[in-house]
Formats: C-alpha cells, sequence, structure tokens
C-alpha cells in the first residue's frame, strides 16, 4: 500500500490508492489485507472525502515546546489530550467555516496518525504495527473561547474545524519530517517531526492506556510555533514531507 484515500461517487463511498493522480479502488478490508482494481476509475464525479471515518479524534495539545513558549504554557509532563467531535471533520478542498467573525480563530498545522488495527494497553516499543500511516491535519481553534475556558472541546470541534487528509501515507517513517503551513502562499509554520516532544509511538501507547483505539481512529499530534489567525478568504496548506499536501479556503 502507499497512499490511501477515500472518494464517493453516487452513493458508493469507497477507499481507494491513489498513484500519479490515478485513483483504484480497494477490494476487501482496508484496514486488513487489501488488493486493489488493476484499473483506476474515471475521476468525472467522484467527491475527495476525508481518508478515513473515525470512531474519535484525539488531539494532543503542547507538544512542540517552542509553541508551548508562545502559548504561554509550561511543557506538559504527560501528553496533554482531548477529544474533538468526528462532525468537525473537513476534507481537502473544503471551506473552513469561522462561526465567530469578533473572535480569533487560528489555524494549527499538524500530522495526523491513522490507527489501523483495534489496540489497547500497547508500549511504545509494539506502537507502530497497530498504526496504519499518517496524514495531514488542522486543528483549527476559536482562541477568545479556548483562553476562557479550563478545557477545549468547545474551542477546536466546530464544524469544519479539523481538516483531514487527502491521503494516508502508509509506508513512511513520521519522525523526521518537515512540516510547513503556508496561509495566502506565506510561509507561517516551519518545523520538523523531530521535535515533538512525545512521538507519535509514544502517544499511541500513553494514549491506548487509557482508551482503546479503533481501525480509522485519528490523533492529531500538535502543532509547532508560528500559530496565527484566519479570515475569510485565505487559502490554508499544510505541507508535510512525505504527504500529500491538504489545501483549505476560508469562509
Ligand atoms: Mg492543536
Amino acid at each position: 500500500m502507499a497512499a490511501i484515500g477515500r472518494f464517493q461517487k453516487g452513493d458508493d463511498i469507497f477507499y481507494a490508492k491513489v498513484v500519479e493522480g490515478e485513483v483504484y479502488p480497494v477490494r476487501g478490508d482496508v484496514f486488513g489485507s487489501p488488493s486493489f482494481e488493476k484499473k483506476p476509475i474515471k475521476l468525472k464525479g467522484v467527491k475527495t472525502l476525508t481518508p478515513v471515518a473515525p470512531s474519535k479524534i484525539i488531539a494532543v495539545g503542547l507538544n512542540y515546546a517552542d509553541h508551548a513558549r508562545e502559548s504561554g504554557k509550561p511543557l506538559p509532563k504527560e501528553p496533554l489530550f482531548w477529544l474533538k467531535a468526528t462532525t468537525s471533520l473537513l476534507p481537502d478542498g473544503g471551506k473552513i467555516e469561522i462561526p465567530f467573525p469578533h473572535h480569533r480563530t487560528d489555524y494549527e498545522a499538524e500530522l495526523a496518525i491513522v490507527i489501523g488495527r483495534r489496540v489497547r494497553n500497547v508500549t511504545a516499543a509494539a506502537a507502530a504495527r497497530y498504526i496504519f500511516g499518517y496524514t495531514c491535519a488542522q486543528d483549527i481553534s476559536d482562541r477568545t473561547i479556548q483562553n476562557g475556558e479550563s478545557q477545549w472541546t468547545r474551542a477546536k470541534s466546530f464544524d469544519t474545524f479539523t481538516p483531514l487528509g487527502p491521503c494516508v501515507e502508509t509506508k513512511i517513517d513520521p519522525h523526521d519530517l518537515n512540516i510547513q503551513l503556508f496561509q495566502n502562499g506565506q510561509l507561517r509554520q516551519n518545523s520538523n517531526t523531530r521535535h515533538l516532544i512525545f512521538n507519535c509511538f509514544q502517544l499511541v501507547s500513553f494514549i491506548s492506556t487509557n482508551m482503546t483505539l479503533l481501525p480509522g481512529d485519528v490523533i492529531l499530534t500538535g502543532t509547532p510555533s508560528g500559530v496565527g489567525p484566519i479570515q475569510s478568504g485565505d487559502r490554508l496548506e499544510v505541507r508535510i514531507q512525505g504527504l500529500t499536501p491538504l489545501v483549505n479556503t476560508v469562509k
């Protein structure tokens, strides 16, 4: 496998392998041992969905030291995480909607982990075998609400606040990837996943001691420094080395 996406044509929703823009539907369980159609489908009328439909989205905060500093918050001793509503998901190409234009609402580029096998109480050393792959994400945040509350569900769970995709890369080492956010072509965030305080395997291990993770579940690994406000008309692009970029606009 390599880049896996999820698509819709008419009423039919399906996973597929994406190779140079061509879409080859999956046969069988995408999280099992799938095979692929030999011929790509015609792309007319095909819509890109988020690459998975998770049972839950877990977001990790303050997982890059430079972002914790710019937020004025101490580094967490253990991973700090919360849940985002699955209804906040937005596919590649979708429009982020700002609910309160007088609030400050920020972009946050993040590497997302996608779980491939049901897992509970796994060690960090064994975590990799439960991971399906990695994709681009944003953890859009209403800072005005976030800064007024002690937990962040409301600030981060508005519809369209979790852009995800377009594809899950199943063959990639997640721990030395450049991660960047471009706002209208301007570089705003620029870091590397080697600066994660808790790496992907440690996060899966830690979270799995708290809750069972299911195939398709998504873990957002945190954002580096450089967060900033978005405005209607913005074009936001998350670029992570080795992954297909995630592009969204704001309205
Ligand atoms: Mg975040």
